[in-house]
């Protein structure tokens, strides 16, 4: 049924990898959906799974920005709901805003619905935590300088500075200039270092562990170039070390708005 006003464009996160990764919502929206554009190899099992028979489903891969949102626009005048499926979380490193000005222009409605991004599967697929007391209270999700420049003030050495937990993106093959900023901010080289390969898809996700000194030689070992997420993090290993400093919201000795402290 062609729908007398335009139909609405999702922007759904569709998670990392594993189908079962969407949200409820996301998964609702791409069962509704009379067309459907998926953003690469990541997603498509996604797309695939959980689309209606006789939906439209286009990969975008070979795709100009004006192609897709033509694209785009042109499913709105035939359908309710568009789904514009992307990995992880829409809003991290996903051309949204890019995407959605043309639609704002054309007058069609747009919402978001958030995904679960690859740092935190990565992080679940390694059984780390990104923050622990007194360790570090702070995330970074960044990526090093590729073809698109990094804006000033936000190379990954001047980052690194804050020894948080850094999530790094689409740095796989640029493991030297993540271990050349480390070391310039001054990371010893036994700092523990997670890569996690093609996080949460079973049967093919791959969960490195090393050190600065030699986590670019486990990569490499491993065959690892591709779809892999970096963290380096002073969080990493703790399941196994002998001190942890606890939780305040846990402890025993500590009173707030839902418990008394009991001792
Ligand atoms: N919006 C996505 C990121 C897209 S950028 C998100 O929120 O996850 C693409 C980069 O994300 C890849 O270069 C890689 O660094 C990372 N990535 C995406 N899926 C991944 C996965 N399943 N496992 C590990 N890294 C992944």
């Amino acid at each position: 049924m062609i729908p007398s006003t335009p139909g609405k464009i999702w922007f759904v996160g569709a998670g990392p990898g594993d189908p079962e990764l969407i949200t409820v919502k996301g998964q609702k929206l791409l069962a509704q959906a009379g067309a459907v554009l998926f953003a690469g190899s990541l997603v498509d099992r996604a797309a695939t799974m959980w689309a209606p028979p006789g939906c439209a489903i286009r990969d975008s891969k070979d795709m100009t920005l004006e192609e897709m949102t033509a694209w785009l626009i042109d499913q709105a005048s035939r359908h309710a709901t568009v789904v514009r499926l992307q990995t992880g979380d829409p809003s991290l490193y996903g051309a949204l805003i890019e995407l959605a000005r043309p639609l704002r222009d054309a007058g069609i409605e747009w919402a978001v619905v958030p995904g679960v991004s690859s740092a935190m599967a990565s992080m679940a697929a390694a059984g780390e935590s990104m923050t622990l007391p007194e360790v570090t209270q702070t995330v970074i999700l960044t990526r090093v300088e590729g073809r698109t420049p990094m804006p000033d003030g936000e190379d990954l050495a001047s980052l690194a500075a804050h020894r948080s937990t850094i999530c790094i993106f689409l740095s796989i093959t640029l493991m030297h200039k993540v271990e050349k900023a480390l070391r310039e901010a001054g990371w010893p080289e036994d700092s523990p270092m997670l890569v996690v390969h093609k996080a949460s898809w079973p049967g093919e996700q791959k969960i490195l562990r090393g050190t600065l000194a030699d986590i670019k030689a486990r990569c490499r070992e491993a065959g690892v170039a591709s779809q892999a997420m970096i963290v380096a993090s002073p969080t990493l290993g703790a399941l196994h070390w002998e001190t942890l400093v606890r939780s305040k919201l846990y402890d025993p000795t500590f009173t707030h708005r839902f418990r008394k402290a009991s001792a």
